[in-house]
């Protein structure tokens, strides 16, 4: 009886493995001729047509046309990448941009010719915060001057553009920690609506070393009202990443960072109510989810 037993859970075990196996190689050749194209996509952003997401629209062969193409959204210069012999812009939507078809214009050789795209709607949680004390919401006159001043610096490196042979798109994230403040969260402070969270907040103690998310050039570094310490990382043609509040920060202007580099040290620097890194991410100045620039497997939820 033992023995028979022992056979047939021998058996079983053969037979599970076997499926197990057979199950993989099936799974694995599938995966393959059914995802070929979503492996194709490996090294680019999670596509999302919506605001505040990432448009990905294929250009062609790149054996058909070597030079890069050339792409414009209204009248900004879009990231051009390849990806597996095909050419792709890689556009960022604004979190304001209208759902709806909107046009790239692409430039190939002597070719220009416009590509048209749909944008679709997208809504995003809303979170109501009651604030007892509105000092802390309205500004001085001199602070509000100061944050109009620093608001106009912030939009010309967000628009900032150096064509770099290479951009790699594929982030990791700059701290580890509970994601505290998704990306486009709208907020209302005592029920008034306030501008939507263009980043994403994860909640760290003081003092934890700050990575930047992918080799890049130092753009900036400044103090400033709302944001506090921040760095601006420009990681070529169009794409910018952001930390802000940080306690100290390490680069200076100009310098050259390997992704996963410390730059600097999270804090609770300018309009923070606690220590969190406030990340976000720029393409083609629009202020995209940052998390779609994050591989699945790395994503922290
Ligand atoms: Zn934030």
């Amino acid at each position: 009886m033992l023995t028979t037993l022992t056979l047939a859970s021998l058996q079983e075990e053969t037979m599970h493995t076997l499926i197990a196996i057979t199950f993989r190689i099936c799974f694995q050749f599938g995966l393959f001729v059914l995802a070929f194209p979503l492996l194709a996509h490996a090294s680019l952003p999670q596509s999302s047509n919506v605001p505040g997401g990432v448009a990905i629209i294929p250009l062609g062969s790149v054996s058909t046309s070597a030079d890069t193409p050339q792409t414009w959204f209204g009248d900004q210069p879009v990231l051009v990448t390849s990806d597996h012999n095909q050419w792709y812009a890689v556009v960022g939507l604004s979190l304001d941009v209208t759902p709806g078809s909107h046009e790239l214009r692409v430039k190939i050789g002597d070719v220009t010719k416009a590509l048209d795209f749909v944008v679709n709607t997208k809504n995003y949680p809303e979170q109501h915060i009651t604030l007892e004390d509105t000092s802390k919401v309205e500004l001085s006159a001199e602070d509000e001057a100061r944050a109009d001043r620093e608001l106009a610096v912030i939009q010309e490196l967000k628009h900032h553009w150096r064509a770099a042979q290479d951009t790699d798109l594929t982030f990791i994230l700059p701290v580890k920690g509970r994601l505290a403040g998704r990306f486009g969260l709208r907020r209302f402070f005592n029920g008034e609506p306030r501008a939507p969270h263009a980043g994403l907040d994860v909640a760290v103690a003081r003092g934890t070393p700050v990575k930047a998310s992918a080799h890049g050039q130092v753009l900036a570094v400044d103090d400033y009202f709302f944001n506090g310490r921040t760095i601006f990382v420009d990681h070529g043609n169009g794409l910018i990443t952001m930390y802000c509040h940080l306690e100290r920060i390490d680069v200076k202007t100009g310098e050259t960072v390997r992704k996963g580099q410390r730059i600097g040290l999270s804090g609770k620097t300018g309009r923070a109510t606690g220590p969190h890194l406030h990340w976000s991410v720029v393409l083609n100045g629009a202020m995209v989810d940052p998390e779609l620039f994050i591989p699945a497997k790395h994503r922290r939820r």
